[in-house]
């Protein structure tokens, strides 16, 4: 991975897409800095009896459209210049799939693979202990992100109830069905990306099958590639932070098999599965580096695991014809300049991967109206938000005749530029 500040980065786009309005001073101040920055020392008693202290960050970086939102990374590099960053795609992502929340986003720097389970509880309770004061349903709402699922939001939730002293489902979404999530929470993400990659297909008038590499296998990469090979993409290479796997013959993979396996193998490249069989023998000549993966000769390249991997040292490589960006942040702005030299569309981030916070927001309004949707309510309404939010951002390239991260960013602050007005 490229060390670069992701903040940075994330301000480099925004002030590509201000050249294109006329925003006054007091916006553009308000807007590039954000609004509270919360540092923790979170205290851990481990299995052994030692103590540690974690750091631990919550970025609340606007509210001008509603409660803080955006997800908690429990991984060894969460930094404060990370978590500003990927607040800051937060409200731009709210923004533009007009959902009435602002910018958030948390962490801990912490390696949760090498806790236990029951040291993991403690460090999620101790966490949202200590941030009780600063969120609530109609302050900031949190949600997983990498490394943190439905259990780790099940925990937090009932340890801010227990401080709270009242039961407050809407305060975290992505939780289990069985504590208040909704249906349709564990594959938004993914669903979401899918369906904004059909409309482009749609219309660019793209045919299938089309061939696709995914980096990352978590909870957005493994949705998003069931999905693909259901409907008539190849899926012919995948990784996780251990490696990937290439099937050169280009039938693709089996979604499905490769999921089994590696929940009991632990790594994506023991599990080369194509057709109904999982061969380890052909594993060896399927065996490809993450940085490799990246500039396959395919059609589309899905990135969704972390940011920076796509930057000035591989971009010209890069071979695919579209990028979705399903992780966040995983293009710097000196490879968005080399991929658009090349005409490689991407699709960005604050659009492709905003299927999470659609359902989450979904999840909040089932919360606090005590209902429960069906699946294919949500499913519906996901697909309507994003299609439109699609749209929008389309027309509005073609209008400004820009690249489709600029032009979201501009839809984006046209809608908070507003709010600004009219609350100021
Ligand atoms: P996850 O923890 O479920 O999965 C992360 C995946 O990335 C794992 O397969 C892991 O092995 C892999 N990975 C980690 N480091 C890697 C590396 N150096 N090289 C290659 N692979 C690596 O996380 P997730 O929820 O799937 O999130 C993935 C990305 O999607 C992140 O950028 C996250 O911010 C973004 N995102 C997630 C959601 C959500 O709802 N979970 C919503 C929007 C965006």
């Amino acid at each position: 991975m490229v060390a670069q500040n992701p903040f940075d980065n994330a301000l480099i786009q925004l002030k590509n897409a201000s050249k294109y309005l006329n925003l006054d001073e007091s916006f553009w101040t308000v807007i590039s800095t954000p609004k509270r920055t919360i540092q923790l020392s979170i205290p851990l008693k481990k299995d052994t009896g030692d103590l540690e202290v974690f750091k631990g960050y919550r970025v609340q970086y606007n509210n001008f459209l509603g409660p803080y939102k955006g997800g908690l990374r429990y991984h060894p590099q969460v930094n404060i210049d990370e978590v500003k960053a990927l607040s800051f795609w937060m409200m731009i992502k709210n923004a533009v799939l007009d959902v009435p929340f602002g910018g958030g986003k948390g962490g801990i720097e912490v390696d949760p693979k090498k806790l236990s389970k029951k040291e993991l509880e403690n460090l999620t309770r101790n966490f949202a202990k200590l941030l009780s004061p600063n969120i609530g349903e109609d302050i900031d709402v949190p949600a997983p992100d990498v490394n943190t699922n439905s259990q780790i939001m099940d925990w937090f939730e009932d340890e801010f109830s227990k401080v709270a002293g009242k039961d407050s489902p809407a305060v975290v979404t992505g939780k289990s069905l069985e504590n208040g999530g909704s249906k349709g929470r564990e594959e938004a993400t993914g669903m979401g990306g899918f369906f904004v990659l059909e409309n482009l297909l749609n219309t660019l008038n793209l045919k299938k099958p089309l061939r696709v590499a995914i980096q990352g296998f978590g909870n957005v990469g493994s949705h998003i590639a069931e999905l693909l090979s259901k409907n008539d993409y190849l899926v012919v290479a995948l990784s996780d932070s251990k490696g990937g796997i290439f099937d050169q013959s280009g039938s693709g993979f089996n979604i499905d098999l490769v999921k089994d396996c590696k929940e009991k193998k632990g790594r994506i490249s023991d599990c080369y599965c194509i057709g109904s069989v999982c061969d380890l023998a052909a594993k060896q000549k399927g065996d490809i580096s993450n940085e490799k993966l990246l500039e396959l000769d395919v059609d589309i390249l899905i990135p969704a695991a972390l940011e920076n991997v796509i930057n000035e040292r591989n971009a010209n490589n890069i071979k695919a014809k579209i990028i979705l960006e399903m992780a966040n942040g995983p293009t710097t702005p000196k490879a968005d300049k080399i991929l658009q030299e090349k005409e490689i569309l991407v699709v960005p981030d604050v659009l492709a991967n905003a299927g999470g916070v659609t359902v989450s927001y979904f999840e909040w309004l089932q919360n606090r109206n005590k209902e429960s949707w069906e699946l294919e309510e949500v499913i519906n309404k996901l697909k309507e938000k994003m299609e439109k939010a699609f749209n929008e951002v389309w027309q509005k390239s073609q209008e400004k005749n820009t690249n489709l991260r600029t032009a979201a960013y501009i839809l984006a602050l046209e809608r908070l530029s507003e709010k600004f007005k009219l609350s100021s």
